[in-house]
């Protein structure tokens, strides 16, 4: 009876306190359905792939050619080397397999599972011509979690070498660059402006790819290398670039990008940032309210979690709103197949102009047509508004999802820029001496992801080290 009644009130608001996961939205008839206790979902937003079975994993690791020169270490930003790591699941060596993912990538559980392996080494893959491609990513993950549940330590910091590095943002970049300076044998502190380390693999990329225990398992790995964390601590405001310079024989930044920017439109502050909304999902789900009839706008890979988000708690409606076409979307194609599969709705060539509400209760979104022009500067045909072609979505959540601001720490410690994004030599190397970058925040080209972190971190870490044991 108590959740009846919660439940009616709930209605009448037209949000739903994921709390009370005891109810089912009817698609068709948009109405609830309560569920029993023991059907309820377990958790809507659990990790989508369970683990491969033990046969799976004899099937999958035999298939692989083992090539020689293989195309998918090719293909991966960190270069495992991927037969030998298959080598070895298949003879029943799991602690070893997952040595040699770790010797190229400390973060190799988050790359199992976040990776986008159908553009990287699964993509490359011999087998994917005619037949199925290895499931490399799934037999990683079965190694990597292996090992976290036995609890086995792989490496130990070499004899120290005296020197002492700063690393602000524990995001991957940070978390790779430490680990690969402390097995180096030099003194890393972790400077981390949040409560828990680990960056988006924490608070931003949604349970059903990564849940935070593998993040923070990860963490842990990296804190057992020696690393010290400092969380809490923000550069620019609790300590100063300065301070570090006195302290420290290098400093690397990997402080990821900023929050949602505005979209500059009427109303605007009804709408919920997206980078908020999933981390509530992850942290403090119970308290996350979701929208029977959610927008969300964008159209990236941020986009589609949001929509992921709303749907699978409890929205009957979730359409995502996006300036261009289709074709121009920056999410990946298995991400744009996966939310179709969903069954999210699209609005496309749709440029939100106000948020319409009454007493603090969003309403709708009212919203213009767009056609595609000229090719402007980001290589993409300019969307123009189409006149009189004003009409309203009706919404009663709108979450914007359109990408991330520019690292602010660049302009407020004065270093060169490009396109906004901290320019930095081959060498990871900034325009101020002793002072390196690498992860989101150097990231002018190309796809920002995990595994292009990590690499990051790990390459300017042997820069670093190079640069110290040279005596500079
Ligand atoms: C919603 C979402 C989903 C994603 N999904 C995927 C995915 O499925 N697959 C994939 O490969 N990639 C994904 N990405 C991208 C991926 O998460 C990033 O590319 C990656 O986390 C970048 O790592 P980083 O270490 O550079 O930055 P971050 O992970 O952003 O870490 C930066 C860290 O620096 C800290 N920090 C910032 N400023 C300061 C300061 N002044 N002082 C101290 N600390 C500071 C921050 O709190 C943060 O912990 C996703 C991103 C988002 C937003
Ligand atoms: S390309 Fe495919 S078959 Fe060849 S080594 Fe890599 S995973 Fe195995």
């Amino acid at each position: 009876m108590s959740v009846e009644v919660g439940l009616v009130g709930l209605i009448e608001s037209s949000l739903i306190n994921h709390d009370s996961v005891l109810f089912r939205m009817d698609e068709q008839e948009d109405v609830l359905t309560v569920l029993p206790q023991s059907t309820a979902p377990a958790n809507p937003l659990g990790e989508l792939l369970p683990p491969l079975t033990q046969n799976e994993v004899a099937v999958e690791s035999a298939r692989c050619l083992m090539c020689f020169d293989a195309p998918c270490t090719h293909a991966c930003p960190t270069h495992i080397d991927i037969p030998k790591f298959i080598k070895k699941i298949s003879t029943g060596n799991l602690p070893g397999s997952a040595r040699t993912i770790l010797e190229s990538n400390l973060l190799g559980a988050s790359c199992a599972r976040v990776c986008p392996v159908q553009e990287l080494c699964e993509g490359a893959c011999v087998l994917g011509a005619e037949h199925k491609p290895i499931a490399i990513g799934r037999l990683q993950r079965h190694a990597m979690d292996f090992v976290y549940r036995k609890g086995v330590d792989f490496f130990a910091a070499a004899s120290r070498t005296g020197r002492k590095i700063a690393i602000i943002g524990a995001g991957p970049a940070g978390l790779s660059c430490a680990g690969e300076l402390a097995k180096r044998g030099h003194r890393v502190t972790l400077f981390e402006k949040r409560d828990l380390a680990g960056g988006l693999s924490t608070y931003g990329i949604i349970g059903l790819r990564e849940p935070v225990e593998v993040a923070l398992a990860e963490v842990a790995m990296i804190e057992k290398l020696g690393v010290k964390f400092e969380t809490g601590k923000e550069v620019g405001a609790d300590l100063s670039l300065a301070d570090l310079n006195a302290n420290f024989s290098a400093v690397f930044l990997s402080v990821g990008l900023g929050a949602t920017p505005a979209l500059g439109i009427p109303g605007e502050e009804h709408i919920i940032d997206g980078l908020e909304y999933i981390e509530q999902s992850k942290m403090d789900p119970d308290h996350l309210l979701i929208g029977r009839n959610v927008v969300v706008v964008g159209a990236g890979n941020t986009a589609i979690d949001c929509a992921t988000v709303a749907k699978r708690l409890g929205a009957s409606r979730v359409t995502m709103v996006y300036r261009r076409s289709e074709n121009e979307m920056t999410a990946y194609p298995h991400e744009y197949d996966f939310i179709k599969r969903e069954g999210i709705n699209f609005s496309f060539l749709t440029q939100p102009v106000r948020v319409h509400s009454e007493n603090g209760t969003v309403k709708s979104l009212e919203c213009v047509r767009m056609s595609l022009g000229a090719t402007d500067t980001s290589g993409r045909p300019s969307p123009q508004p189409v006149a009189g072609s004003e009409f309203f979505l009706a919404a009663d959540q709108i979450v914007k999802a359109i990408g991330q601001q520019k690292p602010s720490l660049a302009s407020q410690l004065k270093l060169k820029t490009e396109k906004g994004f901290i320019q930095v030599s081959e060498n990871f190397a900034t325009s101020l001496p002793g002072i390196y970058a690498g992860g989101d925040c150097i990231r002018a080209r190309g796809a920002a992801s995990t595994v292009m972190a990590v690499e990051d971190g790990k390459l300017a870490a042997r820069a670093i080290h190079e640069r110290l044991v040279a005596g500079g």
